[in-house]
């Protein structure tokens, strides 16, 4: 009977005593990044790893969200449900100025860049049966462009758009997260898929590496030139083959690409916003070794591809060091 009393007692003092205590003016944030097997989520785990070390010297906790991609995370961050979201840079540009997904919404006035982090190419990978070697024999194929509240449905919209395919009457479109289509194409329920990522990707290895045999479909010519040319937040990449042997490419693959930016809203506090900055930037070699997508990345390349003014904070620390 004494010791069905100690036990719980004893369970709640430990508790108590060994849990690691919370600072009292900790301040807790998320990062919205995108889905599970893109490159944002774990990006936004580096992010918080590295926050969550120097928890002590900066209070604050870093948790991260699994979320639609860069749409849903800029219109978070605008409404406070998000303090930081990752997004790729020209969907940054285009929420600023109210094109694109915002031309209803207006302008996100608030929005604020913190740094951008890696290179990330839009993909089209497609069944090798299904006889598509260029993006205009993409026509009559069943197609999955992205889900909505992403990034890559954009840029999917914007290839189709600029070769002259009509997404409702051409293809047999699909709107499906990238989480999922990868098993759709190995099941032989799509033809392709889009996605804009960095490498390596658990999604286009996991799309890669099955029975189907898949390839990855340049994404060139004279219009792709167009959708790039004098958009600073835009390029012409090539994706690594290197990190899917299981694709049937015997060489990288030419497309274009944008940046993964750190994004957060005017209304985060200064302090939290150099606190991140100064994490990062500070740990910046620890960083690096975080994922493979980081390889090529440095400090001056972080500060490139913006498009929405730098938050405050974020420039507090870049005078300090020297790097603006
Ligand atoms: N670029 C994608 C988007 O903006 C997400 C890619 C990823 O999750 O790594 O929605």
């Amino acid at each position: 009977m004494k010791n069905l009393i100690l036990i719980p007692v004893i369970f709640i003092f430990s508790i108590l005593v060994f849990s690691t205590p919370v600072h009292p003016k900790t301040k807790f944030i998320t990062i919205g990044t995108g889905g599970l097997t893109g490159v944002y989520y774990p990006t936004g785990g580096a992010i918080a790893k590295i926050i969550n070390k120097k928890r002590k010297e900066y209070g604050i906790r870093c948790t991260v969200k699994s979320t639609d991609g860069s749409v849903y995370n800029v219109d978070a961050v605008i409404e406070g449900e998000l303090d930081f979201g990752i997004v790729q840079s020209d969907r940054q540009h285009q929420a600023i100025r109210g094109i694109a997904d915002w031309k209803d919404k207006g302008p996100r006035k608030n929005l604020r860049a913190v740094f951008s982090i890696y290179h990330e190419s839009c993909c089209l990978l497609a069944a090798v049966d299904a006889g598509i070697n260029s993006i205009e024999d993409l026509k009559g194929k069943r197609v999955c462009l992205g889900n909505y509240g992403s990034g890559h449905l954009g840029n999917s919209s914007d290839v189709l758009k600029a070769i002259g395919i009509n997404p409702d009457t051409d293809i047999i479109a699909r709107y499906i997260e990238p989480v999922q289509a990868p098993g759709l194409l190995q099941d032989g329920k799509i033809d392709a898929f889009f996605y804009t990522v960095g490498h390596p990707s658990g999604a286009l290895k996991e799309a890669t590496a099955g029975a189907r045999k898949v390839k990855f479909i340049p994404i060139i010519g004279g219009e792709i030139d167009k959708l790039v040319e004098g958009r600073p937040y835009c390029s012409k990449i090539v994706i690594p083959i290197n990190y899917y042997p299981g694709a049937a490419n015997t060489q990288d693959v030419p497309t274009f690409g944008v940046c993964a930016t750190l994004v957060t809203s005017s209304k985060v506090p200064d302090k939290v916003v150099y606190a991140v900055t100064k994490a990062i930037f500070e740990n910046f070699e620890s960083f690096k070794k975080l994922h493979p997508a980081y390889t090529l990345i440095t400090k001056a390349s972080m500060l490139e591809c913006l498009s929405a003014p730098i938050h405050s904070g974020a420039m507090k620390y870049y005078k300090e060091a020297g790097l603006k």
